[in-house]
């Protein structure tokens, strides 16, 4: 049915996509840890699979998409210590760690929705799933790749390397961990410091907590999304992605506990994002450059010179490949915003374009590249470069310099209607900085001024001409009446 061409982290290598079971796919990407404001390290992984999950729809495959929400289990470090992280928040703010988790998850959602990134199928909670982990757990013992201390159970990692290989996703192989780790205190229950929590019983203040046969506790952050996936997408599904801080420990341990579990490997494709720089720097609360999304959408951090719509910093992200590094800086974000909106007025134009009897455009070989685009490991880059190539061959055909048959306009239109607002989420609105309200009234302003110029009141005309360029608001006078652009 296509050709498309997915990068696989756990082989390394471009692979052909073939769904285990044509034509359902299933789709698993781990979501937030719900304890603060989305911000940009958020975005990325939603926005890139949000095109894969759109792609795939568009080639024709029913894709189960799931989507988690931890909040639980998620310590404050890798190894097994440290205060949960929604608990902490919780204790801070004087809340119910569950107020906590429900108040960003909405916050995500609110977010997620202003970036049109689709709602996934379903979106799991670790705490509405203890049940499935429990169980899960009870699977390892049994196989014997995990073992049970003071109420605590920890994952046999020297056991399961044995027979499996440990690693095998990170590329880290066992005995650089052994040699890199510190030695074990007095304190720590487990056999080897790289072995990591299933179960952790919780001490007596610790609130977040469920009965198990080992003891009153909570699940290790790893497992949640063994078990969920295994419940919702089976104990083999296609395709699991995250972003690349996510590769080590935790999808190296989701593989071995699924497979520990389970006797196989549980995912076919892997893929991962790559990370957000903000002027070369990585982003850190103690860089002061930890820029949350609302803040980009006011414009109220002080790195900003101003604020940027939701669809600027979508398109920005896309503008990267997925694999690549995106560095944000106002430059950078600025010209975003100029060429998105350079490609948004195309489509505006495409729509007033009339047909001529022949075409001197190939419409076909513009398709052919947009889909070898996507279909290599989507590179949405390259897709935005064709895209522009084709705002070339709209201004034209606008310009008469060229020409355009009915059979390809409506080509034409299907191939910016798929491929800007299906494939890549953008929406016109958003994109032109404004609303349908705002449109409406400038272009009545814009009439008044056409109805003015008529009756030789010039004074008027250059009135609101100059009075809505002061507002950034351009006008072109055409022989049939006016365009504008927003630039505010
Ligand atoms: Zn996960």
């Amino acid at each position: 049915m296509n050709d498309l061409i997915i990068y696989n982290t756990l082989t390394r290598k471009k692979e052909q996509f073939i769904p285990i079971n044509y034509p359902h796919v299933g789709l698993y990407v781990c979501g937030p840890t719900v304890y603060g404001d989305p911000h940009l390290g958020h975005a990325r992984p939603a926005i890139t699979f949000d095109i894969l999950y759109r792609y795939l729809q568009h080639l024709g495959y029913k894709v189960r998409y799931v989507r988690n929400i931890t909040d639980v289990g998620h310590l404050e470090n890798d190894a097994d210590e440290g205060e949960d992280k929604i608990s902490k928040k919780a204790r801070l703010e004087q809340m119910e760690p569950m107020e906590i988790a429900q108040y960003y998850t909405f916050r995500y959602h609110d977010s997620m929705r202003l970036l049109n990134v689709k709602n996934p199928g379903i979106e799991p909670r670790a705490s509405g799933h203890i049940i499935e982990q429990i169980n899960m757990i009870e699977e390892i013992l049994k196989n014997g790749y995990g073992y049970e201390v003071n109420g605590s159970v920890y994952f046999d990692v020297e056991k399961y390397n044995k027979k499996y290989n440990y690693g095998k996703l990170s590329g880290r192989i066992l005995e650089d961990l052994i040699a890199n780790t510190r030695d074990l205190d007095g304190q720590d229950e487990k056999k080897n410091s790289f072995d990591f929590a299933l179960w952790k019983k919780a001490s007596p203040g610790h609130i977040m907590r469920w009965p198990s046969p080992w003891s009153e506790g909570f699940p290790g952050w790893h497992l949640e999304c063994s078990a969920m996936s295994t419940k919702y997408l089976g104990e083999e599904f296609d395709i699991h992605g995250g972003g690349m801080d996510l590769q080590f420990p935790h999808h190296e341990c989701e593989i071995a506990q699924s497979t520990a579990a389970n006797g196989k490997e549980s995912v076919k494709y892997w893929v991962h994002n790559n990370m957000i720089t903000i002027n070369g720097q990585k982003m850190g609360k103690s860089l002061g450059n930890f820029i949350n999304l609302e803040e980009f959408f006011t414009g109220s951090h002080k790195l900003l010179e101003k604020s940027y719509s939701p669809m600027t910093v979508r398109f920005f992200i896309m503008q990267a490949h997925y694999r690549s590094t995106v560095d944000f800086s106002n430059e950078a974000l600025q010209s975003a915003e100029k060429g998105m909106a350079r490609l948004i007025t195309a489509t505006e134009t495409l729509n007033k374009l009339k047909p001529s009897d022949k075409s001197t455009v190939n419409i076909n070989e513009l398709k052919d590249k947009c889909y070898q685009a996507m279909n290599d490991d989507m590179n949405t880059p390259i897709l935005i470069s064709h895209l522009f190539d084709g705002v070339r061959i709209i201004n034209s055909i606008d310009a008469g310099t060229e020409s355009i048959s009915g059979s390809d306009l409506d080509l034409l239109k299907k191939i910016y209607n798929d491929f800007v607002f299906e494939i890549l989420g953008l929406t016109s609105e958003q994109a032109k900085g404004n609303n349908l309200a705002f449109s409406g009234v400038v272009d009545l302003m814009l009439n008044l001024r056409m109805e003015a110029k008529a009756r030789k009141d010039f004074r008027t005309s250059d009135k609101i001409r100059n009075e809505l360029q002061a507002l950034g608001i351009i006008v072109k006078d055409k022989k049939d009446g006016f365009d504008w652009e927003y630039n505010g």
